[in-house]
């Protein structure tokens, strides 16, 4: 497997590239960062916000949030820096939620002075779609993430607020298919969190139209009334610095609630437990999961060394966290074993081996760079 020279991040991830010196776009985009003028990126703004700002009392933009630092991070810029009056949506699942999570998004709230609106699917239909897209791909929380980037902008266009403020652009930021540096976010969909499937596909398998009417991602016609946007064309994005704000609103992470297994922080997606599930299953398909995409953030942003980096990955990224399994399990009516059944399945034999302590890598980093 080749990995980034500066980062750890390895080619299997889905639409990472390299140049000729074997450097993966993320991390060029970080060194094109420092040569932005973000004085001017945070005028034009200023300028969309002064478009869309409204005097009559109602909302005029919407935040997605799920409660977290980045959405913390958000709503902070939006309502104190630009003075806007934003409408909170957030699109919620039915595992268990931790303690920091409920305060999170109560806090947000509360911090900010904002309205919340909460949408849920079914936990039905749900758990039903859950199964599927777990045991045909092992994206369990496909329709959980659909749902995420299209329910706010259906809301958005029936409530008619056409402001919508999205947090970083996955694909540019952290590499993917279609990675451009936009400040629009009406493309959101193809950044491959959400692959594309066909959507008798599911009526095949007995999921109706009604119930994924609202969840599908909104017509061009539309989106074309909207302008959601990418908060990180505006500000460079930093989860570590949103992080530092967003608990100076009062953010809890999870720190000594859950403390989770092959997780090197305790601040990023920590409200929803068997939600966490889907970073780990990566790590089948492509040989890297958590640890490895939170330990290139910090590379790139100066906070660890590649070696440390390296170190961190080879400790903690083949493990499963089994608070986030088990309650996987508990709500989609698995049990354990049947659950690591479906995910043996899985394991991509390009890069990995069966041996009698499990499935290892052919030809991981720290063996590449020889970094015990
Ligand atoms: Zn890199």
């Amino acid at each position: 497997m080749k990995y980034c020279k500066r980062c750890v991040m390895p080619e299997t991830r889905p639409g990472i590239k390299f140049d000729e010196n074997g450097v993966c776009y993320p991390c060029l985009n970080v060194e094109k960062r420092k040569k932005t003028d973000w004085t001017k990126r945070a005028e034009e703004l200023k300028i969309l916000c002064d478009k869309y700002r409204r005097n009559d009392g109602y909302y005029d933009c919407i935040i997605p949030v799920s409660g977290g630092k980045d959405s913390h991070f958000q709503t902070y810029v939006m309502k104190e820096i630009y003075k806007m009056h934003p409408l909170l949506v957030s699109v919620c699942d039915w595992f268990t939620h931790t303690k920091a999570g409920e305060h999170n998004i109560r806090n947000i709230c509360e911090a900010f002075d904002c309205d919340l609106l909460r949408f849920n699917t079914s936990p039905l239909t749900l758990k039903k779609m859950i199964r599927i897209s777990f045991e045909e791909f092992l994206a369990p929380t496909w329709p959980i993430d659909l749902a995420i980037y299209s329910v706010p902008l259906k809301i958005a266009y029936q409530m008619k607020i056409p402001f919508i403020i999205y947090g970083e652009n996955i694909a540019y930021e952290y590499g993917g298919p279609d990675a451009k540096e936009t400040y629009s976010a009406k493309d959101q969909i193809k950044n491959d969190v959400v692959k594309e499937i066909d959507w008798n596909w599911w009526f095949e398998r007995g999921v109706t139209k009604k119930k994924i009417e609202y969840i599908k991602y909104p017509l061009k016609e539309i989106l074309d009334t909207l302008e959601p946007i990418y908060l990180s064309y505006f500000y460079p994005w930093d989860g570590m610095k949103n992080y530092q704000i967003a608990k100076r609103f009062g953010f809890h992470d999870s720190n000594g609630e859950w403390n989770r297994e092959g997780f090197i922080e305790n601040y990023d997606q920590i409200d929803s437990i068997g939600y966490v599930i889907h970073a780990q299953l990566k790590y089948p398909k492509f040989g890297h999961q958590r640890a490895t995409d939170v330990a290139c953030y910090w590379i790139r942003n100066g906070y660890i060394t590649r070696e440390e980096g390296i170190k961190l990955v080879k400790e903690n990224d083949h493990k499963f966290d089994p608070k986030s399994v088990e309650d996987f399990c508990y709500f989609t009516g698995y049990s354990e074993k049947e659950f690591f059944e479906v995910v043996e399945r899985f394991y991509n034999k390009d890069i990995f081996e069966k041996t009698d302590c499990g499935w290892k890598l052919k030809d991981p980093i720290w063996e590449q760079e020889k970094i015990r």
